[in-house]
């Protein structure tokens, strides 16, 4: 989910400003349209819409997402939000779980770089506005000439393992019964395996080892990417370190295997959903994998 989207994103064309004027006014060129945390999809195949660009726009100019059949789709940001009972616009989340691995992959990408524009508009380094460049993958000061990029922050997540058995933590805010792979942020200074057993140790106590990396997603909530890792353990009786989890604890593989099937009340685990990469993590690893 929210990978897989195969936009060419034409980035030796984009740095020709004149080009990019073309595709936005070339009446074949389209948009993928968002508002808020909302992406606006097509009702009859789920997938996300594609307009036509309004003639003008206010603010920033649309941003351009790449070439798709050799034609130009833009991402347009629309200030207002829209009614909140409109059918068509779904958040990003649900989009991830109705629409086809690329097209959520797209919807992804949109609302990443659209998140980044509308939290950047100021330099950082002078505070003066900032102008879009190269078609929204980069913004430039005029007044002092840096050039903004946008940002990810890089994010672990982790399967433990010990004897047959993974650790999962739960937050206090999750539904019942609902754990997954323990994660944080990858701090300065530091390796993505050292965030691995650092995080692993401050969430549980837990001594992790033998970090290895296995897939990654993007997360755009805002702008988090995640780096799923295997990593083995001694084992231990891991309690909560601090406020951010309630419960963190060993489940065996059958716990697991039978949390993947129908949901179940009855059950001491309810695995976090399809949309997240600890869930993918999580049956990969029941298949071996
Ligand atoms: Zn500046």
């Amino acid at each position: 989910v929210f990978t897989g989207q195969s936009l060419d994103r034409a980035e030796l064309e984009r740095k020709d400003e004149a080009w990019i004027g073309e595709r936005q006014a070339d009446p074949r060129s389209r948009a993928v349209v968002l508002s808020g945390d909302r992406v606006l999809i097509d009702p009859h195949d789920q997938h996300l819409a594609r307009r036509p660009l309004p003639p003008t726009t206010s603010g920033d100019p649309p941003l351009l997402l790449g070439l798709e059949d050799g034609h130009a789709v833009f991402a347009l940001d629309l200030p207002a939000h829209p009614d909140a009972a409109d059918p068509e616009f779904v958040s990003l989340r649900d989009a991830g779980s109705i629409m086809p691995g690329p097209e959520s992959g797209l919807a992804a990408y949109a609302m990443a770089l659209a998140g980044w524009h509308r939290r950047h508009r100021f330099c950082s380094n002078c505070g003066w506005p900032s102008e879009v460049r190269e078609g929204g993958v980069m913004r430039r000061c005029p007044n002092c000439g840096t050039d903004h990029f946008p940002r990810l922050d890089p994010v672990v997540i982790m399967l433990v393992e010990h004897d047959g058995r993974l650790l999962l933590g739960r937050r206090p805010n999750w539904p019942p019964r609902q754990y997954s792979a323990l994660a944080g942020f990858v701090s300065p200074g530091e390796s993505v395996e050292e965030a691995v057993i650092r995080e692993v140790r401050e969430e549980s106590g837990i001594t992790a080892f033998d970090p290895v990396f296995l897939a990654s997603q993007p997360w755009p909530f805002p702008s988090s990417l995640m780096l799923g890792f295997h990593a083995s353990s001694a084992g231990g009786e891991p309690r909560p370190q601090d406020e951010e989890l309630d419960d963190v604890r060993w489940f065996s593989l059958e716990e697991i295997r039978a949390a993947t099937a129908e949901d179940d009340p009855g059950r001491p685990l309810k695995l976090p959903p399809r949309v997240a990469i600890a869930r993918h993590l999580i049956e990969r690893w029941l298949r071996g994998g």
